[in-house]
């Protein structure tokens, strides 16, 4: 594991979350890109080495949007870097760890991506993110 990379927080509406980040905590908005296979449509606020990541959905099934209907708006995940991620997932997988992705998968900013379950966390849906 070499950083935080991005912390992913569910908001429902990103012009009405942006304002908070933007004009009060004084982040800069360095773009937005929209994943059709996540239905997302994500913005990044750099914070140092890391980014905070605000995510909308784009569907009402999507994985964001089930989120919010469960637990309400707020942290969603935890995104790892690391290097090697497809070796990373091989281990993870021969330790028992229940992964979502078993293979990496694109993700926001040209990154490869996986996610492992949140029942062999403790809760927490970690992502692990290549770049
Ligand atoms: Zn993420």
């Amino acid at each position: 594991m070499d950083k935080i990379d991005h912390i992913g927080i569910a908001v429902r509406d990103l012009e009405q979350a942006l304002p908070f980040y933007r004009d009060r905590l004084g982040l800069q908005v360095k773009g937005f890109e929209e994943l059709a296979d996540q239905k997302v449509k994500v913005a990044f606020l750099p914070v140092g080495e890391s980014k905070i990541e605000l995510l909308q959905s784009t569907d009402p099934a999507g994985p964001v949007a089930k989120f919010i209907e469960h637990k309400g708006e707020g942290i969603q995940h935890l995104a790892f870097r690391v290097t090697n991620l497809a070796e990373k997932l091989k281990q993870l997988k021969a330790s028992g760890v229940a992964l979502i992705d078993d293979k990496p998968r694109p993700g926001a900013g040209g990154a490869r991506i996986a996610f492992i379950h949140p029942r062999s966390t403790g809760g927490i849906l970690i992502e692990l993110c290549e770049r």
